[in-house]
């Protein structure tokens, strides 16, 4: 059995379709897939009907733009319900955030004298439910102004870098919570990615544990092997679930095929059983 449980289509940053993401990952002998786009569950409905016709297993998730400690920190949320009224409350609130940057973005980077618009931007959005700073970095590449998302990044998107502009994140811990009470489980997403983070060691996963975090993403790409070992020494103490997965983005991110980390049939039944558990707790009769 081979589980990828982390990718994007382009309902988000991704650059397939939801289908085209399902057939690929069919293609790459993936057996269970998880469709976790940022922050929107708009990509779900055509994934199970591919699915359906592909002969694999889809996993119904969602990667939830978080803070903690005062930095971004990425939320993996798989089978909640979508309706879930709180849910969507925030989600709404998340993705009104992301459409408020976009225009200060675009006004940042005019002010340094390039000629961008909102509208190429959604352009470059066209299927995203959430739109993002990689939207804006495609418009960027499409003006040949840089050459490809990362240079984008570096040179103007990332925190410090000229154009950068905050956004809307709930805490870590109350997005822990309200995916709990809409009946889904939570991972989270390449903790130690980038750099390693001091706020996020045993002590402060276990904080998140007692907040109802259900997993750790050990196996990334952003991870080298000491970071897995220790995240994994961590994962065993604290009795989490250990993911592995792509963080596939199609061809919006070298370097992240699919199936390039996996999870372990044992770790993914874990995750299934903590998820049964929730959505009964959820729908228990008050
Ligand atoms: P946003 O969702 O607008 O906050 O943008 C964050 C997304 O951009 C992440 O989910 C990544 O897919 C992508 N990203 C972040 N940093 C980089 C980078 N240095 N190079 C390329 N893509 C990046
Ligand atoms: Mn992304
Ligand atoms: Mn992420
Ligand atoms: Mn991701």
């Amino acid at each position: 059995m081979r589980i990828d449980l982390h990718t994007h289509s382009d309902r988000s940053d991704g650059t397939d379709s939801p289908s085209a993401l399902v057939r690929a990952a069919v293609e790459a002998g993936l057996d269970v897939l998880g469709l976790t786009d940022h922050d929107t569950a708009t990509g779900w409905d055509e994934a199970a009907e591919a699915a359906d016709a592909a002969g694999i297993t889809v996993v119904p998730g969602m990667e939830i733009s978080c803070k903690h400690a005062g930095r971004g920190l990425h939320l993996l949320a798989y089978w909640p319900d979508p309706t879930h009224p709180a849910l969507v409350a925030e989600l709404d609130r998340i993705l009104d955030g992301r459409d408020g940057r976009t225009p200060l973005i675009v006004e940042k980077l005019r002010a340094h004298g390039i000629d961008i618009t909102t509208e190429l931007v959604a352009e470059h959005g066209r299927d995203a439910a959430a739109i993002g700073r990689p939207h804006v970095a495609d418009a960027l590449v499409s003006l040949g102004v840089v050459g490809h998302r990362d240079e984008a990044f570096d040179r103007w998107l990332s925190p410090g870098r000229p154009a950068y502009v905050r956004r809307y994140a709930p805490t870590v811990e109350s997005m822990i919570g309200i995916v709990a009470s809409a009946g889904g489980v939570t991972v989270v997403a390449h903790p130690w990615g980038r750099h390693d983070n001091d706020d996020l060691r045993l002590d402060g996963i276990a904080r998140l544990k007692a907040h109802g975090l259900t997993g750790i993403e050990v196996d990334h790409q952003d991870h080298d092997a000491r970071q897995r070992a220790e995240l994994r020494a961590i994962a065993a103490e604290l009795d989490l679930v250990v993911t592995g997965s792509s963080d596939h983005h199609g061809t919006g991110k070298v370097d992240h095929d699919l199936g390039c980390n996996t999870t372990a049939p044992e770790e993914y039944e874990r995750l299934r059983e903590r998820a049964a558990v929730a959505s009964r707790e959820r729908t228990r009769p008050a």
